[in-house]
């Protein structure tokens, strides 16, 4: 499963941070993930359980922020929500392959003690 290594990799990332900061425990875990990443909010949530065992960041509260998708239309040089995954323009009815939002897959923030 693609979000367990999305995951690892996410920790290991969040206990150097942790420990550059001083600290022992990360206590509050924050990722942002878009909407057209293809990751699954609830896998991630279940990936973080399993491989935060023995981590810094084990038992410290998980917490997905879901960014929209947003597209760029080039025919009407505006931004829009798609409302299907063909993406197609609301006004004109073109297709975007031009997604400017919603792909994220970050770390927003840490709390750590
Ligand atoms: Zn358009």
């Amino acid at each position: 499963m693609h979000e367990v290594s999305l995951m690892a990799t996410a920790v290991e990332v969040a206990e150097q941070h942790a420990r550059d900061a001083g600290g022992t425990r990360i206590r509050v875990l924050r990722v942002r993930i878009g909407e057209a990443s293809g990751v699954v909010r609830e896998a991630l949530e279940f990936a973080f359980e399993a491989v935060t065992v023995g981590t810094m960041a084990e038992g410290a509260s998980f917490d997905v922020q879901v960014v929209p998708t947003l597209c760029y239309c080039s025919n009407c040089k505006e931004e829009f929500t798609p409302t299907s995954v063909f993406r197609e323009c609301p006004t004109c009815g073109s297709f975007s392959a031009d997604i400017r939002q919603g792909m994220e897959l970050e770390l927003a923030s840490l709390e750590v003690t």
